[in-house]
């Protein structure tokens, strides 16, 4: 496997970052998880502008242009003759000394990962996934913003080690006020009177590529959408209820913390838009 590392490709074995890279000591750095699908990269442009505004957000001088940073992403598919793959794009603050501050770090490094990837089973996409609530709150806005996608994913691994103790795959992550913010690697929607719902990114959740892209086919498909506080007793309560995520593209949830979710089965208008999503992706993209 082929890495691009700071300028060229190398060897997967010989694609190494320097103990003192601030990336690896205090999780300072930015990056997206992109997808690959029959050769095109599924909404590029989008990921690159997150990827700014997230480096921006931490001032952070990203080294390369947008077009610059979208040819690695393509020529790293390329190097490894790949046309499915998952992508990882990370920037971080680079080489400084073992104290925190930023400004000992010269220059920031980039790398990218294209490898295969599949998140979740096909059951649970016919099946639906059962997930619970778990007690680590997302971090809350006034700390770190939700819509920086940074190295920082320590309260969200917590989450996930939360998630197995109580035998779930995902789980919902709480705000500081107990609204629901996301879960742990995922954006999460809700169906209830045929209105879907998401939490505003103000309630702690990342503005998700796969987010962005589930409501313009929710817009085409005519559903209607809003933004709003949601609780965990609205999701108990609702219709239907799908995950959305770069990796686990639309995953249907069947159950939250022990309650049945509907009819306890992936939902019409789930199906719906799971089934646009799969034909959006082989359409839309940036051809490598
Ligand atoms: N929330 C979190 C915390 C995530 O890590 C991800 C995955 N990147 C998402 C939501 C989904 O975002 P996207 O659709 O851009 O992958």
């Amino acid at each position: 496997m082929k890495i691009y590392l700071d300028g060229q490709f190398v060897d997967s074995a010989d694609a190494k970052i320097s103990v003192f890279d601030h990336g690896l000591l205090y999780g300072d750095g930015v990056f997206e998880g992109i997808r690959l699908y029959g050769g095109n990269v599924f909404r590029l442009e989008e990921h690159l502008e997150r990827l700014e505004y997230s480096a921006r957000a931490v001032m952070l001088d990203i080294p390369h242009t947008r077009a610059e940073l979208s040819e690695i992403v393509c020529e790293t598919c390329r190097q490894n003759e790949l046309t499915d793959a998952y992508i990882r794009l990370v920037v971080t603050r680079g080489i400084g000394d073992l104290g925190l501050a930023p400004w000992t770090c010269p220059k920031p490094s980039v790398f990218v990962i294209a490898s295969k990837i599949s998140l979740y089973p096909q059951e649970y996409y016919d099946n639906g996934l059962a997930i619970v609530t778990v007690p680590t709150r997302r971090i809350a806005p006034g700390a770190l913003p939700a819509t920086v996608k940074s190295l920082n994913y320590l309260n969200n691994i917590l989450g996930k080690i939360e998630a197995k103790q109580f035998g779930a795959l995902e789980a919902i992550m709480l705000n500081e006020q107990g609204y629901v913010a996301e879960c742990t690697a995922d954006n999460i929607f809700i169906v209830h009177k045929g209105e879907l719902i998401t939490p505003a990114t103000s309630q702690g959740a990342l503005k998700g590529i796969t987010r962005d892209a589930v409501l313009d086919i929710a817009a085409e498909l005519g559903v209607p959408l809003r933004d709003a506080n949601m609780t965990r007793y609205d999701v108990w309560c609702a219709d239907e209820c799908f995950l959305t995520g770069s990796g686990a593209e639309v995953v249907p949830v069947i159950a939250l913390d022990g309650r049945r979710i509907g009819d306890g089965r992936p939902g019409p208008i789930t199906r719906d838009v799971l089934a646009s999503f799969r034909r959006r992706v082989l359409v839309e993209g940036t051809r490598i």
